[in-house]
C-alpha cells in the first residue's frame, strides 16, 4: 500500500511517502528528521488520536460539556469510545480537567472535562 501522510510534528509540514505491508512500514521518503520517521512509523503502525467529544449533562446550567482523553487513545477505539460516551450523563457541577472517567476503556487515558459547569 503506497500513501502520502503530512508529517504533523512542526510547522513544515513535509509530505511523507509510505509504503506499508501487513501493517509495518517497509519504506519512508519524504521526512527531515527522525520525528517524522517517528511519525511514520506511529501513523501505519499504532495510530493514535486524542478524542474531543462532548456529554450530555442531567439538572446542570449546560445541557453538553466538552470532553477529551488525557492522552492519545488508538484510532481503531475511536468507535467504540463514542459509543460510551453516549451514554453518559454528568449530574454533577464540574470543572476543567476534571476526571469523567478514569483509565477510559482500559487505555490508560482518562475522559476528563474541558469546561466548568455548575448547577
Ligand atoms: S519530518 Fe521533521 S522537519 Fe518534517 S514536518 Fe516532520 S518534524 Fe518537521
Amino acid at each position: 500500500m503506497n500513501k502520502k501522510l503530512t508529517c504533523i510534528e512542526c510547522p513544515r509540514g513535509c509530505v511523507l511517502s509510505v509504503d506499508a505491508e501487513n501493517g509495518k512500514l517497509v519504506r519512508l521518503e519524504g521526512y527531515e528528521c527522525p520525528k517524522g520517521e517517528k511519525y511514520a512509523i506511529a501513523e501505519i503502525e499504532n495510530p493514535t488520536r486524542i478524542l474531543t467529544s462532548t456529554v450530555l449533562t442531567e439538572g446542570l446550567f449546560l445541557k453538553m460539556i466538552p470532553v477529551r482523553t488525557s492522552d492519545p487513545i488508538p484510532k481503531s477505539d475511536i468507535k467504540k469510545a463514542m459509543s460510551e460516551i453516549i451514554k453518559i450523563r454528568i449530574k454533577r457541577s464540574i470543572r476543567t480537567g476534571d476526571v469523567i472517567i478514569k483509565d477510559f476503556l482500559g487505555s490508560g487515558a482518562d475522559l476528563i472535562a474541558t469546561r466548568d459547569c455548575s448547577v
